[in-house]
């Protein structure tokens, strides 16, 4: 009697299945699409961690422990407006299975070869959280864009730099394959909120102090395309669309 086919092993450190969702593209964006039609209540219906923008680039999002917040171009940060609507934004249901303290110290070059080691593969997304105490935090956070809305790469181009100094806080964000290239920012996408939540903005560079991480891998992803006649008619292919990401993201 042959032995019934043993199913291949999963992968080393990805124990479950995790749903990523998302609303909108950042090739959108970069044409200038800023207003999607998902409000942030029924983007936390699919998770509570998670970054993105408001319509009109008003600010950045960052959802921790299923809590939105609104995060300003000056630093400050406020409980989102749950009918507020989202172009763009990545959400989760966070549960970490890779859990490690982190070498004090590190700068956010350092930090991520080390989320390198402890995630194995390169093809699968991660959601991320850095819990701690940070030397400091510079960040950049989106300002409110008007109609005609400019490309990103020019509505982002003067955007000024908020540092925190000695500040106890969270990190949330996404590691993003390759591959996701125009769907998502490739690389990590970060946004940073004190312990207060008044304080933070989209994560440029950072120095810890003490910190532990926490990964969720993600395996699925669901994408949530605008149904505006804006979407249908952007162009999302442009010819230059990795250097205008990195221009945008500054990363
Ligand atoms: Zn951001």
């Amino acid at each position: 009697m042959t032995p019934d086919p043993t199913p291949a092993p999963p992968t080393a450190e990805i124990l479950y299945r995790n749903e990523v969702f998302q609303t909108g593209l950042m090739a959108q964006l970069l044409d200038g699409i800023y207003d999607g039609d998902m409000r942030i209540g029924e983007l936390l219906s699919h998770g509570g961690h998670g970054v993105g923008t408001f319509n009109g680039l008003d600010g950045e999002l960052v959802v921790l422990d299923g809590n939105a917040y609104h995060m300003r171009s000056d630093g400050s940060v406020q409980k989102a407006d749950l009918s507020a609507h989202t172009p763009y934004a990545v959400i989760t249901n966070f549960v970490p299975t890779i859990v490690r303290d982190l070498p004090p110290s590190l700068l956010r070059h350092a930090a991520s070869q080390v989320l390198d080691e402890l995630t194995i593969s390169k093809n699968y997304m991660y959601a991320l959280k850095i819990v701690g105490t940070f030397a400091w935090v510079r960040t950049r956070t989106v300002q409110k864009q008007t109609r005609p809305y400019r490309p990103m790469v020019e509505a982002t181009a003067d955007e000024e730099i908020v540092q925190f100094d000695d500040v106890h806080g969270t990190i949330v964000g996404f590691r993003t394959p390759l591959f996701e290239q125009g769907i998502s920012v490739p690389g990590c996408h970060a946004h940073f909120v004190d312990d207060s939540r008044t304080r933070g903005g989209h994560v440029i560079d950072f120095k810890l102090r003490e910190a532990h991480v926490e990964i969720c891998p993600g395996t699925d992803l669901r994408l949530h395309l605008p149904l505006t006649p804006e979407f249908s008619a952007a162009d999302l292919s442009p010819e230059d669309l990795a250097e205008q990401i990195r221009k945008a993201e500054k990363s």
